[in-house]
């Protein structure tokens, strides 16, 4: 920065003579020819030095310098003077107005040392102060300790974040902030860095007046005086209390699922790389279990992704309760879990958490006021037997779950070697699925339904069929589940829906007897927004009457949101439709509701048709579900008749139609229109 020096004297000759004198100095000099201008110079420019003459007209030099020290007591002010003035000037400078003088006539040679001198106090001031600036304003808190350690200075930071005001701190000792966390080993390293090399910095953490105890940042800086020895220590420190927070938070996140609060994949992948290092230098077995919620999808697409949130945040629970403490529960991601037994004595260990995890699971959960009924599928690898890294033994339990998904869930697998292709095989369905439609390897079978007073075929349920090109002929209790989780049953549903409606419609055209198709809908399609709009376009496109076409929808869909789902049904019944539910007795239904479901058939599921005569419960159950049916004015419809004394039973309890085996197989088109020509014969009804 410039040195700017103001010269004031009523003689002009004095100020070229200075000026010339001071010229070499490299000073911007500015002059005056009295005190009134160089105040009016001081307030336009920034001036560092004043020189004046003290014998002027108007306004003496030390009147002058005095009005100069109120209004810029920054500048460092000098008079010159004959020795008559030096009453007034001594004076002056008592009251500090003046920091040096001059007489008249002056040597050149101490002139100019004694202003370069003024201008370095300048300067010195300055940086003082803007010293001072910072030690008050920074946020950082400063402590100043003499060699011995004694308190010297503390800034106002150092008030706020300790507690202690300054004349609390000074001359105390700076352990008045130990907050004990810190052993003698801490303390002596510290100490040996200061007097190695000067310095230390790191975290420590204190106590401050309130008692709290914090962490902070901390640089301790050893200050030495000319001869080498310390003087002084300066400690600069910032609460990162906040920061710590932070860093923890970050941390628990990376670790941690959000929304359940359980350990994550990372979390586990550790845990898990741990327990396997334990596990083979103690010679002991550990398990890994996957475990995947069942029809997961369907809650989720049906009651939305905040029940579908509460539900996981709920299972997390449940898992939590089920396990030991010194067991790992995680989510990996979606409904997908998975167990950590880093320790067990025997395979025997595994079954027992995995039992009570299914008993866990056996009560409903309530979401949003729905009685939920979830179920998992669980598999289960053991180190050392079926894997010895990690990877081999997650990727062996999952292929163990997808065993226990195979087999219709809620149910656990320990993993076998031989699992290892189904999986595969799982794998390559999901793929090929996906171009099935347009291929044309789907192809809709139909099974008869018989009235039984009547004998006669009055109507049949459409089932679909996978010609897969390699796998031959796939089953829909396997790739009708992954059409939903794929969003691939949108599709494929809507071609079922078209294609049964033009079927009827050319069989009726064709002369044939028989009153209506009926066609399943999953929870994906029921719940789709259009649905309306879908089947009303099956209906034109095929010109088939709406009292043509049932609709089957199982219990467990119909059961979530039910009032949503009363609105629904409604809708399809007010266009003609007739509507069933499916595989009745298999969920949780409460026969209150079912009151309030506008539909027209009952489907009694197979699983209590398959028990009438073996003296079980279900005959009892069946009758009831009969006589409940009637009640309410609907049509019953028993499924997965096989034998000729179910077929009698179910006649004598007055059930209206009957589905199975005994009847027929579900038969492709061409043969089902013989069946239709022909008729069943009368002795098997009879
Ligand atoms: P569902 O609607 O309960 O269909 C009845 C199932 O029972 C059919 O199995 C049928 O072949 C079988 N069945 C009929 N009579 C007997 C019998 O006497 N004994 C035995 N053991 N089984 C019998 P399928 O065809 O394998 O279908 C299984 C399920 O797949 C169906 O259950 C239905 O939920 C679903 N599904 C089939 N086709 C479609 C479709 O086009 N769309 C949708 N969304 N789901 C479908
Ligand atoms: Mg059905
Ligand atoms: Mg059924």
């Amino acid at each position: 920065m410039e040195r700017t020096l103001l010269l004031v004297d009523d003689e002009p000759h004095i100020l070229s003579s200075l000026t010339r004198l001071l010229r070499e100095e490299g000073y911007q000099i500015l002059t005056a020819t009295s005190g009134q201008q160089g105040l009016a110079l001081l307030d336009r420019e920034q001036i560092d030095v004043v020189v004046s003459d003290q014998r002027m007209p108007q306004m003496t030099g030390v009147e002058f310098l005095s009005s100069v020290k109120e209004r810029f007591p920054h500048t460092v002010r000098i008079v010159l003077s004959g020795y008559a003035d030096f009453g007034a000037v001594t004076d002056a400078i008592n009251r500090g107005a003046i920091y040096k003088f001059f007489t008249k006539p002056w040597d050149d040679e101490l002139l100019r040392t004694n202003l370069q001198e003024a201008f370095q106090r300048f300067e010195l001031v300055r940086k003082n102060e803007q010293l001072l600036q910072v030690f008050d304003s920074t946020i950082e808190g400063i402590m100043i300790t003499d060699a011995g350690g004694v308190i010297q200075s503390v800034n106002p930071a150092f008030t706020t974040i300790t507690g202690y005001s300054a004349e609390e701190a000074i001359g105390n000792n700076p352990r008045l902030l130990q907050s004990g966390r810190q052993d003698r080993d801490f303390y002596q390293q510290m100490w040996h860095a200061l007097a190695d090399k000067g310095e230390w910095h790191g975290e420590i953490w204190n106590r401050r007046k309130s008692g709290e105890i914090y962490p902070e940042w901390l640089s301790i800086t050893a200050i030495y005086s000319d001869t080498g020895h310390t003087t002084q220590y300066v400690s600069l420190f910032i609460d990162i209390t906040e920061q710590k927070a932070n860093e923890a938070k970050i941390e628990h996140q990376a670790y941690y699922d959000t929304l359940t609060d359980l350990p994550n994949r990372l979390l586990f992948n550790e845990r898990l790389a741990l327990a396997l290092v334990k596990a083979q230098r103690m010679q002991w077995m550990a398990a890994v279990m996957f475990l995947d919620l069942d029809r997961f999808k369907t809650i989720n697409d049906s009651l939305g992704h905040h029940a579908g949130d509460q539900l996981l945040v709920a299972v997390a629970k449940r898992l939590r309760a089920a396990i030991r403490d010194e067991d790992l529960v995680a989510r990996m991601g979606g409904d997908e879990f998975t167990l950590l037994l880093p320790k067990i004595n025997s395979k025997k260990d595994a079954d027992k958490v995995a039992d009570k995890i299914l008993q866990g699971f056996s009560a409903p959960m309530s979401i949003d006021g729905h009685a939920l009924h979830v179920t998992p599928s669980i598999g289960i690898a053991f180190y050392p037997d079926d894997g010895e890294s990690a990877e081999a033994l997650m990727k062996n339990a999952d292929t163990a779950m997808y065993c226990t998904k195979g087999e219709g869930g809620n149910h656990y697998h320990l993993y076998q070697s031989t699992m290892n292709g189904e999986a595969v095989q799982r794998l390559a369905v999901e793929n090929d699925l996906h171009s099935a439609l347009e291929r044309h390897e789907l192809e809709l079978h139909y099974q008869p339904q018989v009235d039984l007073a009547s004998g006669e075929i009055v109507s049949m349920e459409t089932l679909v069929r996978w010609h897969h090109p390699e796998l031959g002929l796939i089953s829909p209790t396997h790739f009708i589940p992954l059409a939903e989780e794929t969003g691939l049953i949108l599709s494929i549903g809507e071609w079922v829906l078209t294609s049964a409606c033009v079927q009827l419609k050319a069989w009726l055209d064709a002369g044939l007897m028989v009153e209506r198709v009926a066609v399943n809908l999953s929870a994906r399609q029921f719940h789709r927004h259009d649905l309306i709009a879908m089947v009303e376009a099956a209906l034109s496109h095929s010109k088939l009457a709406p009292e043509s076409l049932e609709l089957e929808i199982t219990e467990g869909i119909v059961m979530n949101d039910v009032t949503a789902n009363i609105e629904m049904l409604a809708r399809l019944k007010a266009m003609g439709i007739k509507l069933a539910i499916d595989d009745f007795g298999t969920g949780y239904s409460s026969l209150s509701y079912l009151k309030r479901f506008p539909v027209d058939t009952l489907k009694i599921d197979r699983a209590f048709i398959r028990d009438i005569n073996s003296e079980s419960e279900d005959e009892a159950i069946v009758s009831a579900i009969i006589a409940m049916a009637h009640n309410l004015k609907l049509r019953v419809v028993a499924e997965g008749v096989e034998e000729r004394a179910q077929l009698a039973y179910l006649k004598r309890q007055g059930c209206d139609e009957v589905q199975g085996y005994y009847f027929s197989r579900p038969l492709p088109a061409d043969e089902m229109a013989k069946l239709l020509q022909q008729g069943i014969q009368a002795e098997k009804t009879g």
